[in-house]
């Protein structure tokens, strides 16, 4: 095996949003990019997949529009952002769909909203109402868990019913072990200054900006576009590293199975890919790294998309809602449904041309994976039967498509920000890492993570002979 040098080129490893943002990048500041994909196709957790002959979303679906990398790198690549019609989410709670008070992840913002929704009982909402009254809480500078944290200051009431449905959306994670300066740092400043209430009360009720932005066409319509025609960049795909090692000038990367293995020479590498494969990778050049990320632990989840003929589905459009939550408290199998048709114009539109209505369910929490180990059939009808007694929809669907996600979703444990810290400490130069493991699991917060990532190891290259 020849060693290349300084004509080797930056490898990437792993295509989801933070591989691909990291290699376009690394293309337009001049290197030469080799990304690397296990995979068949390009995206990660960005999936579209034909449901009644209509290309949906059956991984991530949206994202946050007031973060600027997300929506950034959506138009730099000339896609058209829409955001979600205004339809509003339910909270199936207490024997009924609910009106979804507006919160901070959970943490109620309007006290009047919250008694008219009916999701507390009379004491639940006592002990929020005297919230106020409680003295700022002191941590030291030590991390709490978003459920112990929201508990001690309005009771467990609200961690079970507003909560955990909320962060189970958005981590699949339990609220009482997910680390509340990793996962919601606004809600510790607010806590340690005084009542989370009354702050959270002042946050503007209107925005002229949408929350969210989608992509007509489907989010999973956008990986390959990032990559597309970018001069400088090579993409392979059924491509697995399974080995990184050190050489004299850069990094040797190890692919293909072990009866063939096929050896490729990097001047740098960046590691895009989540915890698991990262903590393998780094276990010879980095192991405090590698056994720190070892220790994240992730959860899996299932995807199900439903397609339905129009006319099944008119009384859930008559009420107007995107669909709805469901807290852990109510042993449901599902976690939420989403009304895609309702949610979004594109998916309407499309939809209808076919005489078809998409919506989706998702399963699967933190500690669950065995629940998912069902068959695709049983999801299915669990699906069925939970939206049947939600929302009364009993009409059998068209089609239907089960998209697993074995871990999915990184769970952010107290002292997560150490760990990072840690991990990117402990990389030796011309190694950096990004993806949903370290500053956030939403697409904003992890391209960020890759353009933190490209920055520091653009400034190793300039001082590396070209
Ligand atoms: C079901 C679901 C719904 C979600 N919905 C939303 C949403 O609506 N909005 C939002 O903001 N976020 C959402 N998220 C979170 C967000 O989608 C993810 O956090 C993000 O896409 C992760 O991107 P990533 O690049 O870090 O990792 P991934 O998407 O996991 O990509 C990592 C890639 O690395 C590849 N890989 C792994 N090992 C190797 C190896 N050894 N060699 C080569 N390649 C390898 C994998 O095949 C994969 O393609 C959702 C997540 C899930 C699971």
């Amino acid at each position: 095996m020849q060693d290349q040098g300084a004509s080797a080129p930056v490898v990437v490893v792993g295509a989801g949003i933070a591989g691909l943002a990291a290699a376009r990048a690394l293309a337009e500041a001049g290197e030469e990019v080799l990304l690397l994909e296990a995979s068949d196709h390009l995206g990660g957790k960005l999936r579209t997949s034909e449901v009644a002959g209509v290309r949906v979303d059956v991984g991530a679906e949206a994202m946050l529009n007031r973060r600027p990398e997300g929506v950034d790198l959506a138009r730099a690549v000339g896609l058209a952002l829409e955001h979600p019609t205004v339809a509003s989410s339910r909270i199936w709670t207490r024997g009924a769909l609910r009106p979804l008070p507006r919160s901070l992840m959970g943490v109620p913002l309007d006290l009047a909203a919250l008694e008219a929704s009916g999701v507390l009982s009379e004491e639940g909402l006592e002990r929020v109402r005297r919230e106020p009254s409680l003295p700022p809480l002191d941590l030291a500078g030590a991390d709490v868990s978003v459920g112990d944290l929201v508990a001690q200051r309005f009771g467990d009431e609200v961690v079970d019913r507003l909560v955990e449905p909320l962060l189970g959306g958005v981590y699949a994670g339990d609220a009482r072990q997910l680390s509340a300066r990793a996962c919601i740092p606004q809600l510790v400043a607010f806590a340690e200054r005084g009542s989370l209430l009354e702050q959270a009360a002042a946050i503007p009720t209107t925005y002229d900006v949408p929350v969210f932005a989608g992509i007509a066409g489907g989010m999973g319509s956008w990986p390959r576009r990032i990559v597309d025609d970018v001069s400088g960049l090579r993409v392979r795909t059924g491509v697995t590293v399974r080995e990184l090692t050190r050489t004299p000038s850069g990094w040797r990367l190890v692919v293909g199975p072990t009866t063939a293995p096929e050896a490729i020479e990097a001047r740098a590498v960046v590691l895009a890919t989540p915890g698991a494969p990262t903590a393998r990778l780094l276990a010879e050049v980095a192991p405090a790294a590698s056994a720190d990320l070892a220790g994240v632990e992730y959860s899996s989840m299932v995807v199900v998309t439903f397609a339905f003929d129009v006319s099944d589905v008119a009384g859930l459009d008559a009420t107007g809602s995107s669909g709805f939550l469901v807290p852990p408290t109510e042993a449901r199998r599902i976690k939420a449904s989403t009304f895609a048709f309702a949610k979004w114009g594109w998916i309407r539109r499309a939809g209808a041309a076919a005489g078809v209505a998409h919506l989706r369910t998702s399963l699967g929490r933190h500690g669950e994976a065995t629940a998912l180990q069902a068959s695709d059939d049983e999801l299915v009808a669990w699906s069925l039967a939970d939206l049947a007694e939600a929302t009364g929809l009993r009409a059998r669907p068209v089609d239907v498509h089960v998209q697993r996600w074995g871990g999915g979703l990184p769970q952010y444990a107290l002292g997560h920000l150490e760990t990072v810290a840690r991990v990117r400490a402990a990389l030796p130069e011309g190694l950096v890492v990004a993806g949903a493991a370290y500053d956030g699991v939403g697409i904003p917060a992890v391209i960020g993570s890759a353009q933190r990532a490209v920055a520091d190891l653009l400034a190793h290259l300039r001082d590396l002979p070209r």
